[in-house]
């Protein structure tokens, strides 16, 4: 595949910024090219644009090559990056399942490109014949979300792998939850797939969602073409150095992955005791979708006892159903306390 070919033009002519860090990366004894304060170190200085320490950790933990890793403002950027290194405003149009996590219909508007809608079946599952019908000559990337954001599963594998094998544009694998499943990530499968982008996070398990730090794996090419037009310093020192620090105590983040997970069997069994619920979905994420009756009821309610979860009623195949994240023990019986008031 030649990925030039999928590229906008303006992004296939771009020439990108270039930074004073960018020019000069060895060390120095006197750094006088970033017109940066001399006081007030290290924030005075200007932060890795390649970030490539912690490229460096991910890698060994990931089994990829660094090159291989691009880093984002959370997953965010690498959705919002992809839409727009992609496909042509007007033009080009994006594929994903329905229902799926917001933020890919979310950027795709901002860029003003198409975003066509394929229904999961019944079972949460992939439809990979109307997906691809769904695809035309003009579109670039299909999103995939698995295990899938607001329904809990993990889409079949081979599935997805038919669909990266027939797909002729980009295909985006979100892995935000992948920790808390049990299937493996699809990052082997970027040695066969040179279309194929991984999207995995530091806001779930690792419990970094408050330093804004997204991974998007692919080949060198796609994260080259990332890494140019993203911000130049796109991740700040302080997120940075957090991460560096955490990727250090990786013992620790499979430990609360193990507690979470736990905690969802036992949230799962409670809840299915209560006679309004009419379904647990099986969930391999750290959050559990709850059909149930009068959903929205059951929300006002919680929300007047000072618990928030999410209202996902309105969303395709989500009729009268709440998507509740797991917390730790106290929080989790605080709910379920207050849900056995109802009865
Ligand atoms: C939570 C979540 C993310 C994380 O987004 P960040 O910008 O990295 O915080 C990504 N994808 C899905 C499906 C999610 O649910």
């Amino acid at each position: 595949m030649d990925i030039n070919q999928l590229l906008r033009k303006n992004i296939q002519d771009l020439k990108p910024y270039s930074s004073a860090r960018d020019e000069y990366t060895g060390e120095a004894m006197v750094f006088l090219d970033a017109n940066e304060n001399p006081f007030n170190q290290p924030y005075n200085r200007y932060p890795d644009p390649l970030q490539r320490a912690l490229k460096e950790k991910i890698a060994v933990l990931k089994s990829v090559d660094p090159q291989q890793i691009f880093l984002g403002n959370g997953s965010d950027e690498p959705i919002d990056l992809l839409i727009r290194a992609f496909c042509e405003p007007g033009v080009d149009n994006i594929v994903t399942i329905n229902p799926t996590y917001g933020m890919y219909q979310v950027a795709a508007d901002i860029s003003g490109v198409e975003i066509r809608k394929v229904s999961l079946t019944p079972e949460f599952q992939l439809d990979v014949d109307a997906l691809l019908a769904a695809t035309d000559e003009n579109t670039k990337l299909i999103f995939l979300c698995s295990p899938n954001n607001p329904t809990g599963n993990s889409l079949d594998k081979k599935q997805i792998l038919k669909v990266a094998e027939r797909f002729k544009g980009l295909l985006i694998v979100d892995e935000a939850y992948i920790d808390f499943a049990p299937g493996k990530s699809l990052l082997p499968e970027l040695e066969k797939f040179s279309n194929l982008v991984v999207l995995q996070t530091f806001s779930k398990a690792w419990g970094m969602a408050g330093i804004r730090l997204g991974m998007a794996f692919a080949s060198k090419e796609i994260t080259g073409i990332l890494n140019k037009i993203k911000y130049p310093y796109n991740l700040n020192i302080l997120t940075q150095q957090k991460a560096l620090e955490l990727l250090g105590q990786y013992e620790q983040v499979k430990e609360w992955v193990k507690l979470l997970i736990e905690e969802r069997g036992k949230v799962a069994q409670e809840l299915k005791k209560l006679p309004f619920v009419v379904e647990v979905y099986p969930s391999d994420a750290n959050f559990l979708l709850v059909k149930m009756h009068d959903a929205r009821g059951v929300y006002d309610y919680l929300v007047e006892e000072g618990i928030i979860v999410r209202d996902r009623s309105k969303v395709h195949l989500c009729t009268d159903s709440l998507r509740i994240t797991i917390g730790v023990n106290e929080e989790n019986n605080i709910l379920l306390n207050t849900l056995n008031n109802l009865i």
